[in-house]
């Protein structure tokens, strides 16, 4: 009698269900780690590697970023991707030419077939209008899908980095993605933070927290304010678990968990839960091949989530979902 494999079983559901969505990455910096600058990536925080990167986006050529960008599509196709999602660099350091590696990566993208779409990532913050000028000439390209915010770039300005963030989107009809609450400590309410932002700007259900690692870390009064915060907002949610499992220890309590987002609460509360890579072989991440049957597999042992037509959900059409690919195939409408 042949046995049951229950992960094999898994990844065919999600073939049958189109293939993976990679709805988080950073594939302009993907390939980027070598010999070299591997030896700081070990120990240094995320803060240093921001500023690790601008050396590789100083010196980079547009060629070399669509070098990086082409190889990630191909072996994204590779590994069962059909649809994905990069953030792209874009600030007074790389200027726009990793922007325009991308924009020229769409049509490969779609010779290849997989759908590709680009968020901003702009590591120096937005409220310098010095660095937030490239954010303007960027949407101004046309080739921007959806505005991408990283509030600790801006740090101690969070609320109004959020607040610039959202008249950009609104002017340009754009879906947010933010990174929040990525370093597992109570220290941090970003979640909380942009839902809230997110009712006072009247945008539910155009935005997406990406991460949010910290609500775990909370007491279980406050996970579960945050999530009612969340599903009044219509906030949705990436999980990109292989990012932060490796998460430092520290000597601070909190509720045990493991260092991921709180997905079997977030299904709990009913909110959207999609599925990332973030980096892959870079120096944030040297080891990451970005192959999302890793991630899914981290997921589910990372959270115990066993339910089969769940994990299909989170690895295709809530995938779709966020990065604005959902469409009613019966009627051709756009359900998001
Ligand atoms: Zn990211």
């Amino acid at each position: 009698m042949r046995y049951y494999n229950p992960w094999q079983a898994l990844l065919s559901k999600i073939k049958t269900a189109g293939g993976f969505v990679n709805a988080h990455a950073h594939f302009d910096r993907a390939y980027t780690v070598n010999q070299d600058n591997m030896d700081g990536v070990v120990y240094d925080h995320l803060y240093c590697k921001w500023l690790y990167i601008d050396n590789y986006k100083e010196s980079a050529t547009m060629n070399d970023y669509c070098k990086n960008i082409q190889t990630a599509l191909f072996n994204q196709k590779d590994m069962g991707v059909t649809s994905c999602l990069s953030f792209i660099d874009m600030d007074s350091i790389v200027g726009l030419k990793a922007l325009r590696a991308a924009k020229l990566a769409k049509d490969y993208a779609k010779g290849i077939g997989i759908d590709f779409k680009i968020a901003t990532q702009t590591l120096k913050g937005v409220v310098s209008p010095y660095e937030r000028v490239y954010l303007d000439m960027a949407l101004d390209t046309g080739a921007i899908d959806i505005i991408g915010s990283l509030p600790a770039a801006d740090r101690g300005l969070e609320g109004s980095h959020l607040d610039i963030i959202f008249e950009m989107a609104k002017r340009y009809k754009k879906r947010i993605h933010a990174h929040v609450d990525q370093l597992n400590t109570a220290a941090e309410k970003e979640t909380e933070l942009l839902a809230r932002k997110t009712m006072k700007h009247g945008y539910e259900g155009m935005v997406t927290a990406v991460h949010s690692i910290s609500i775990a870390a909370h007491n279980a009064d406050y996970r579960s304010e945050v999530y009612k915060m969340a599903k009044d907002a219509g906030l949705s949610f990436i999980t990109c678990p292989t990012a932060w499992i490796d998460s430092r220890r520290t000597e601070i309590n909190s509720p045990t968990h493991n260092s991921i987002t709180p997905v079997d609460e977030l299904l709990e509360h009913d909110l959207i839960v999609a599925i990332g890579s973030d980096n892959i072989h870079d120096v944030y991440k040297p080891y990451s091949t970005g192959d999302m049957r890793t991630e899914l597999k981290f997921l589910l042992e990372a959270t115990h989530i066993y339910d089969q037509e769940a994990l299909v959900k989170i690895a295709t059409e809530n995938g779709l979902k966020v990065i604005g690919s959902y469409h009613d195939r019966d009627r051709g409408t756009s359900k998001s």
